[in-house]
């Protein structure tokens, strides 16, 4: 069994940049990119987008093209790449062990990059219309033309989905936001903010069944759960956000988590509970959640990495 200095775990915008850091150190980085981890293909989240257009350097790239440059680059400055998905770590003593199919590779640090999964409600017509109209993420797709002074509609009741609620009534003619109980999970302060916004409309207790369209969507079919009287709205767009899940479930508890499973990091820097053990990007970010922001932790790591291992 061999043993790698830094073993990053993940494909997205942090674990590239943590790889591309690492190499460039010298630490000979190794990187699992995994296989539909998740239920997301190597690369990441951004694979699963059309056009970025707020990554710094690219007035408008496909995410699939920018997450194909970044791999480039990490594979240039010298990582090693395998398209393998972990399926278990030993973190209780070092060096580390990192399992994945049957094999095993030691490290003396891990770097987690494996980020986080928006939820969906699969309701029908999500299939056909996901990116034509249905996105989860507004702050990503908000401002795209097909949305310019079209209703929107927005389900959920946390604080994402007050935010983002907000954020679209930059460019929406109207945002309607669906919450399926008849109050809001947000912090009062959001909570506000939304119900005194004059372009949201609330609708409490009420679900959505169905998306609707032809090419693209136009129409969301909605049920009240408290008269059960259904309808269709209009709606050109529809974001989800009803949270995400943290792709923490490999690590079993061994690096301190929050009740949602997110990684806990020291403020300001990428260490975790366990000494040697670095997390960047949305595993450890619930709040910004943003390929900037990841990327940025991502260099954080590798560097709080080459630290760790030169004291
Ligand atoms: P992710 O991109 O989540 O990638 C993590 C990778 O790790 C995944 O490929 C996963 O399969 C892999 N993985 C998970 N578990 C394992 C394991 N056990 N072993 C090996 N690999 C594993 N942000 C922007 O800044 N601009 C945008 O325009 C934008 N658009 C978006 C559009 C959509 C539809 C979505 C969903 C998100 C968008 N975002 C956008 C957000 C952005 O994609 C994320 O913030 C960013 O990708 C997070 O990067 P990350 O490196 O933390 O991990
Ligand atoms: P939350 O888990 O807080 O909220 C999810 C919301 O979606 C809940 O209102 C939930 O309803 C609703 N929901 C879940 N599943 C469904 C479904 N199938 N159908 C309809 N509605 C559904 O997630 P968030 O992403 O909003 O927030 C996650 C964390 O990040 C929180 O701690 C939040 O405070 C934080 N955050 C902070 C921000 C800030 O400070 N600016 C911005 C964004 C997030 P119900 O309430 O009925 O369970």
């Amino acid at each position: 069994m061999t043993t790698r200095k830094v073993v990053i775990i993940g494909s997205g915008p942090a674990a590239h940049t943590a790889a591309i850091y690492a190499a460039r150190a010298e630490l000979n980085p190794l990187m699992f990119e995994g296989e539909m981890a998740g239920g997301v293909a190597a690369g990441g989240q951004l694979t699963t987008t059309t056009e970025v257009e707020n990554f710094p350097g690219y007035k408008e790239i496909s995410g699939p093209e920018l997450m194909m440059k970044m791999r480039d680059q990490a594979e240039h400055c010298g990582a090693e790449l395998l398209m393998k998905t972990v399926h278990k770590v030993d973190l209780s003593k070092k060096p580390f062990m990192v399992y994945w199919d049957k094999e095993t590779v030691a490290a003396d640090c891990v770097i987690i990059a494996t980020g986080a999964t928006a939820k969906r409600m699969g309701i029908p017509g999500e299939e056909k219309y996901w990116q034509k109209g249905m996105s989860a993420c507004a702050v990503c797709d908000g401002a795209l033309p097909l949305f310019r002074n079209k209703p929107l509609v927005v389900i959920g009741g946390g604080d994402s989905a007050c935010e983002e609620a907000t954020f679209l009534t930059k460019f929406a003619s109207k945002v309607v936001l669906l919450v399926r109980r008849d109050e809001l999970r947000a912090s009062k302060v959001m909570q506000e903010r939304t119900k005194n916004n004059d372009k949201i409309e609330i609708l409490w207790n009420t679900e959505a069944l169905e998306a609707k369209g032809e090419n693209l969507l136009t129409h969301v079919h909605i049920k009240n759960n408290k008269t059960g009287e259904e309808k269709d709205i209009e709606a050109n767009g529809l974001f989800y956000a009803i949270g995400h899940t943290p792709n923490t479930s490999f690590l079993e508890k061994q690096v301190e988590c929050d009740e949602t499973g997110y990684i806990i990091t020291t403020p300001g820097t990428a260490n975790t509970s366990v000494s040697g053990v670095f997390a960047c990007g949305d595993v450890q970010d619930k709040r910004y959640r943003q390929a900037i922001t990841a990327a940025g932790s991502g260099c954080m790591a590798a560097l709080d990495a080459e630290q760790f291992l030169v004291d």
